[in-house]
C-alpha cells in the first residue's frame, strides 16, 4: 500500500504546484512572444480587417531585391524605384510589382 508522511505529501505536492507555475509562466511568455510576433505581421497588413474577421493570413518576405528595367525609360533600377502590392506574392514568398513601370514614368 501507498504510503506517504505527511510531509512527504506535503513536499510531492509543492513540486507538483511549481511545475504547474513554470508551465503557466512559460506559456504566458510563448503567448506574449506570440502576440508581439503577431503584432509585427499585422502591421504590414494593408487592409484594416480585424484579426477577429480574418480567414487566413499573407505572409511575405518583403521587397524582391532585384534590379529591373523600366518599361518606359529603359533605366535600370532597383525595387525603392516601382511600387509593390502589399498583399500578392510571388513563388518565392515576395511582394509582387504593380507594374513594370519606375515610380517617375507612373
Ligand atoms: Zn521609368
Amino acid at each position: 500500500m501507498f504510503n506517504m508522511s505527511e510531509n512527504e505529501f506535503l513536499k510531492a505536492k509543492i513540486n507538483f504546484l511549481i511545475e504547474k507555475i513554470s508551465i503557466y509562466e512559460e506559456l504566458d511568455a510563448n503567448s506574449k512572444a506570440f502576440k508581439i510576433l503577431i503584432d509585427k505581421l499585422l502591421c504590414s497588413n494593408p487592409t484594416n480587417i480585424n484579426i477577429e474577421d480574418s480567414k487566413g493570413i499573407i505572409i511575405h518576405r518583403g521587397l524582391p531585391d532585384e534590379f529591373i528595367m523600366c518599361c518606359e525609360c529603359k533605366k535600370y533600377l532597383n525595387n525603392l524605384h516601382y511600387n509593390y502590392y502589399n498583399n500578392r506574392v510571388d513563388d518565392n514568398g515576395y511582394l509582387i510589382r504593380i507594374n513594370n513601370k519606375c515610380l517617375n514614368c507612373s
